[in-house]
């Protein structure tokens, strides 16, 4: 299947990473006015609240318009998903509908984003092979760099929903407790090694009763993100063991502002790899159920060009999202619409495929060579961070919009009154 043509040119454009096969789902607002859900098409935003108020967007649980955020649609549930998204092909595709729309048309331009849910609760995984061996390596040693459980289960530890924001919101240095090997105690700094995880984040978009297989799970995701989760590594590797990350990972965790829906992805589906020992029943493999999306970071040292740092794919994953899900609800664990899981860092085998500063440089130990002439193995304050993601169609793209975040320096002192 081809590109679907939009009445909206610049929907049809090449390269466009908004075109009627992606429809994606934000938050957005112009000026002084209230923030809205909106739908991406070309350059334009749809403004959902408009068009429902024309009565062009009805459906038995309208009004889902009248607050901004996208958590009464996925609470709807997946008719309603397929019955929304059919309906907007339909207004934006149709040139019927194009006098009635076009009035309810934004430019991207003059739009803010916001967060485009509200985030219930937010896992982190950490599911990307390659990622966890390179960590395992300079963490403890090579030759036990993936813990014992590593290919037996999805291991995540329970984040912060509140440090959940909107690309283009900085981000400031972390203060912490540090401990370098050469003193015998801690100090209390700014973070010294703080760095960005190339990861995506998934979106549950109905609530579990009970465990889950990996089949249901796969139905009830809403869609996907692109998403930082920005880690102050010398924070991390003090704090670590024997409970996992905590103030390390805690300052912020960036998404990209539009979700993709899994109904836009629904092509680019892929396997996951072979596995070394066969999982137990119910987290086995069922079908594809990662998704081949290209994904880049670029570093821009302030007010200089941008570097482009690593290229990877999230098919480099090992476990995929319905699987780490299912291993969610093991314990019963009830989740929820709006909680978002973070993948895990992705990286590909080869270096320039990786997916944090801490293993480009491995630790700091080769310094990332960047086109303007600087050198990092770390953040350094005014740094601009960005993930972008594509997944290839034919004769068509599908992205989801930058996620993007500039390092503010730490305050001078985190305690003055
Ligand atoms: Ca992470």
């Amino acid at each position: 299947m081809g590109l679907k043509s939009s009445w909206l040119a610049s929907a049809n454009a090449p390269g466009c990473p908004f075109p009627l096969n992606n429809l994606p789902y934000g938050v957005f607002s112009v000026g002084d006015d209230e923030p809205r859900c909106g739908v991406a098409i070309g350059d334009m935003i749809l403004d959902c609240q408009r068009a429902e108020e024309a009565g062009l967007l009805e459906f038995e649980e309208t009004p889902l318009f009248d607050v901004p955020f996208w958590n009464e649609v996925m609470e709807a549930g997946p008719e309603l998903w397929a019955a929304l998204r059919a309906r907007l092909e339909d207004l934006l595709g149709n040139p019927a509908h194009k006098a009635a729309v076009m009035p309810l048309l934004v430019p991207q331009a003059d739009a803010q984003m916001h967060l485009p849910f509200l985030v219930a609760e937010y896992t982190d995984f950490y599911a990307g092979r390659n990622h966890a061996f390179n960590v395992g390596s300079m963490f403890r040693d090579p030759a036990n760099a993936l813990p014992p459980n590593w290919l037996h289960i999805p291991i995540g530890y329970n984040g912060r929903a509140s440090s959940v924001v909107v690309s283009g919101t900085p981000v400031r240095r972390p203060w912490g407790q540090l401990k370098s090997p050469d003193h015998a105690l801690p100090a209390f700094l700014p973070s010294r090694r703080f760095d960005f995880e190339l990861e995506m984040g998934a979106i549950v978009g109905t609530a579990s009763d009970g465990p889950v297989t990996v089949d249901e799970a796969d139905a009830m995701i809403f869609g996907y993100v692109l998403l930082n989760d920005w880690s102050a590594r010398d924070i991390q590797a003090w704090e670590y063991q024997p409970l996992g990350p905590f103030q390390a990972k805690a300052t912020a965790t960036s998404i990209s502002p539009w979700i993709v829906t899994n109904a836009a992805l629904e092509p680019f589906r892929v396997a996951c790899p072979e596995r070394e020992f066969e999982l137990l029943p119910h987290l086995k493999d069922t079908g594809p159920m990662l998704y081949n999306i290209d994904l880049d970071v670029r570093l821009a040292p302030k007010g200089k060009a941008a570097s482009t740092i690593a290229r990877t794919n999230y098919r480099e994953m090992y476990y995929s999202v319905p699987q780490q899900l299912a291993h969610h609800t093991t314990s019963g664990c009830p989740m929820n619409p709006g909680d978002l899981l973070g993948s895990g860092t992705i990286s590909g085998a080869t270096k320039p495929e990786r997916g944090s500063l801490l293993e480009l440089s491995w630790g700091g130990k080769e310094p990332l060579q960047l086109e303007t002439g600087e050198t990092r193995s770390f953040l350094e304050d005014g740094d601009t961070l960005t993930l972008t993601g594509t997944a290839h169609g034919d004769g068509y793209v599908i992205g989801f919009g930058e996620c993007v975040g500039q390092i503010l320096p730490a305050l001078e002192d985190p305690y003055k009154r």
